[in-house]
């Protein structure tokens, strides 16, 4: 067996303990940057390491598809690491590179392939490609295997289109994006369209439940689901079919969920049935080798409004832990320390997040130093505000040396407002990369593309059947195709079951019956060609043989080259997907393309400073980062500034952002803002007062600093006692000389730690002490 000693070394206790918890339910809950994602990392690995538990048995839920991949490489390197030691008694990185890679492709084909990680949708998109066949909906309705899935823009089509041609409904009143949001939480809360109209009688309940019901229809007949029916229907095919649910209730052992605050009650229900395969007699639950492990912080729930409820985080302990005897389980373990920020910014986010009342107070000490204080700055207007903060970040990139652009985060409210800085950050050539603008295949083109594949994988998606009949053009005008469609409705089949047969085309087609056979057979052959030939190579036939490529060439624009770029990229995103999964089937990776989410960015580990909103940046950290747009009415923003529960979630939105930053935090507002094309007098986020003033520095204290010369601790006479650190020599009036080992607390209630020689440590309060620096 291989010394796990090692790597939990790089753990507190608490963390150890949660580490080595080993079966039945745990909750770890603490504040922001206390490791508990690195917890729930390194108990993967040691439930693989010391308990020999397969892969294959373990579930780990993480927010974003990024966290997942970050997770298996960090997995991956800890094995390899111990591999190291094993097999060549030495560090991992100080082995040859060829034997770094030898054994990093050990690990993944031994270990970590058959690793369940990833997004719910992700995982659960898997389990129904084994199982979705064997589910059916209230109305009876099944799906196969090979079913699409919608994504957002699809789905918002799909209700668009049912809202304005088919139930002429005025688009005003029933607004698609409204619709189609009300659906899905009728979904997230478990409601079919029936119980959706009971649940809501008057008329504009009954209208869009009836949409509800049409687009159920749509999404059977193209054998699609959208991102809400990944979590609903397995949850449904869990509770309807017992050898199912005994099936994977089996194979996952293990489960661990990250960002458990986040969690809505389908993804609960979830959970629950996988963990205790259904029983409610707790005494029948089996929590030998078996354990739920989730991590979160109920300071961190921040999306509400997809249905995320973090009472489900507070009632863990009750639901999960029922029916063990006390003695025998823990249940909860605390993490107290952070790990990530500078004492001044953790000191700001923990007196911020004070002010909500629906909370429950934690404990969280900084284990840094102070840092520098936070600079607070008021800009004239939003451009003056980007220019602050990009000069601050030449500034501190020129300065640095261990800054590189890739240590800077911009952190913003609402996407609208990245504009200015990319402007700036454009003309100025620094590297960004805006995580969660238009996603990478939401493009027109990759759409286009994906349609083909989609149609290929399942030809009963007539969506995608339609967008590309056409497109390129190929001669087959909009009345062919509406006399197809018809035909297909009329007979209650789907559009490809009379596209492929070419009695029905030669019927039906016209003028354009030539361009529609041909058409088809080419989809035809494809399709039989799916199973054995690659992604890429599937992906490069489309490309040539649909005349894509060649017509973005003829067009010879700027655009078209750029689209042309773009329809590279996807093929090199092919080759990516088969040189990294398991499953390299064209259904896997179109389930790759589907679900890899706005918060997930195609380039990865370049050096660019990062834009994004600030519910995009939960679980992330950056050395430095500027939260911008700090006014009343966009952040907190208007809708909450009379909602009092609102208003504590944008609290938590914000202690969020500031937990983000490890060494340096910049917080800006203008004085006047131009935001959907109007320009309004802006006035200073409620949040600014909520914060220290202690901690905060302005631009005219600076310049103060500056002339003083002196060092910035120096000038506040609150701040001298507050900015002692770990390694300072300092002098005492009855001890003499000694050194800090340690800092407890912060502001007002500091204490250090102090060794002097001869007499050992003492923990003294520096403020009655009056410690004097050396
Ligand atoms: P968040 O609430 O923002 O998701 P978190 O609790 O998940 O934060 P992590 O991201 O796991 O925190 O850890 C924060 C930082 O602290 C990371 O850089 C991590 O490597 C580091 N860290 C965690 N635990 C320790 C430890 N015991 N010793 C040293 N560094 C640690
Ligand atoms: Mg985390």
């Amino acid at each position: 067996m291989i010394a796990t000693s090692d790597f939990l070394g790089h753990l507190n206790p608490s963390q150890r303990r949660a580490v080595e918890h080993h079966c039945g339910p745990l909750l770890v809950v603490a504040g922001a940057g206390s490791g508990k994602t690195r917890a729930l990392t390194f108990r993967i690995a040691n439930l693989i390491l010391k308990h020999q538990v397969n892969p294959e048995n373990i579930l780990a839920v993480t927010f974003t598809n990024k966290a997942a991949r970050e997770m298996k490489e960090r997995i991956q390197k800890l094995f390899s690491e111990q591999l190291a030691m094993q097999y060549h008694s030495t560090k991992f990185d100080l082995l040859p590179e060829y034997e770094q890679t030898k054994l990093k492709s050990q690990v993944y084909k031994n270990t970590i392939k058959d690793l369940w990680c990833g997004t719910f949708h992700s995982l659960l998109s898997r389990i129904l490609r084994f199982d979705i066949e064997k589910y059916q909906d209230e109305k009876g309705r099944q799906w196969k295997r090979n079913f699409s899935i919608f994504d957002e823009s699809d789905a918002q089509s799909l209700v668009k289109e049912i809202v304005t041609k088919q139930l002429n409904l005025d688009d005003k009143k029933f607004n698609p994006r409204s619709v189609r949001y009300a659906i899905s939480n009728a979904k997230n809360q478990g409601f079919s369209p029936k119980e959706l109209e009971r649940e809501r009688p008057d008329y504009k309940g009954r209208t869009i439940a009836q949409v509800y019901g049409i687009y159920q229809d749509r999404l059977a007949e193209n054998n699609a689901l959208d991102f809400d029916d990944l979590i609903l229907i397995p949850v449904r095919l869990f509770q309807q079919n017992e050898q199912v649910l005994k099936y994977w209730h089996h194979k996952f052992r293990h489960i661990l969920v990250d960002e458990y605050q986040d969690t809505n009650r389908t993804q609960y229900e979830l959970i629950r049935l996988l963990a205790t395969n259904g029983e409610t007699n707790k005494s029948l639950w089996d929590w030998d080798k078996r354990s739920a492990f989730v991590v979160g912080d109920a300071d961190q729930s921040i999306y509400s409004f997809r249905m995320a409820d973090f009472r489900i985080l507070l009632e863990f302990q009750e639901d999960f832990g029922d029916g063990l005897p006390d003695e025998e389980t823990q249940t909860m373990v605390k993490l107290e320390e952070n790990y990530r920020s500078c004492e001044n910014i953790l000191q700001a986010a923990n007196e911020l997040i004070e002010n909500n009342t629906q909370r429950i107070d934690k404990i969280l000490k900084a284990t840094r130093g102070s840092g520098e204080q936070i600079y607070a700055h008021k800009a004239d207007d939003e451009i003056a505000e980007a220019e602050f903060a990009i000069h601050q970040i030449r500034t501190l990139e020129r300065e640095n040396p261990d800054i590189n652009w890739g240590s800077f985060a911009i952190l913003y409210r609402t996407n609208a407002q990245s504009r200015p800085f990319e402007d700036i950050l454009v003309r100025q050539g620094i590297p960004y990369s805006v995580v969660g603008g238009l996603k990478f295949y939401d493009r027109k083109e990759i759409k286009d593309v994906l349609a083909y594949l989609r149609a290929l994988a399942n030809p009963a998606d007539t969506v995608s059947l339609l967008r590309i009949i056409n497109t390129p053009r190929r001669g087959i005008g909009k009345a062919t195709v509406d006399n197809l469609v018809n035909a297909a409705q009329e007979l209650g089949v789907n559009l490809w079951e009379i596209l492929s047969d070419e009695t029905s085309v030669n019927t039906l087609a016209g003028r354009s019956t030539k361009s529609v056979n041909k058409f088809a057979k080419m989809i035809g052959d494809w399709q039989t060609q799916i199973e054995t030939v690659s992604v890429s190579e599937v992906l490069q036939a489309v490309l040539e043989g649909s005349g894509y490529i060649k017509d973005l060439k003829t067009q010879g624009t700027d655009e078209a080259e750029d689209r042309l770029q773009n329809v590279q990229e996807l093929y090199n995103a092919a080759l990516q997907f088969e040189e990294d999964s398991d499953d390299v089937s064209l259904q896997a990776f179109l389930a790759s393309t589907a679900l890899s989410s706005d918060l997930d960015n195609l380039k990865e580990g370049s050096e660019a400073v990062s834009l994004m909103t600030l519910h995009a940046s939960k679980g992330l950290e950056f050395p430095v980062v500027f939260l911008v747009g700090l006014e009343q009415g966009l952040f907190p923003n208007y809708r909450s500034m009379n909602d009092p529960a609102a208003l504590e979630e944008e609290r938590r939105l914000c202690y969020v952002g500031i937990t983000r930053a490890q060494e340096r935090l910049f917080l800006s507002h203008a004085r006047e803002r131009r935001l959907y094309g109007s320009r309004e007098p802006a006035m200073r986020s409620q949040f600014f007062d909520e914060l220290p003033e202690e901690l905060l520095t302005t631009q005219s204290r600076r310049r103060m600093e500056r002339r003083s010369k002196s060092p910035a601790f120096a000038v506040n006479g609150v701040d001298s006692n507050q900015n002692w650190q770990v390694g300072e020599r300092v002098l005492h009036k009855a001890f003499g000389i000694g050194e800090i080992t340690h800092v407890f607390g912060g502001g007002k209630k500091i204490s250090v730690a102090i060794k002097f020689s001869g007499l050992g440590q003492k923990i003294i309060d520096p403020q009655v002490a009056q410690l004097q620096r050396m």
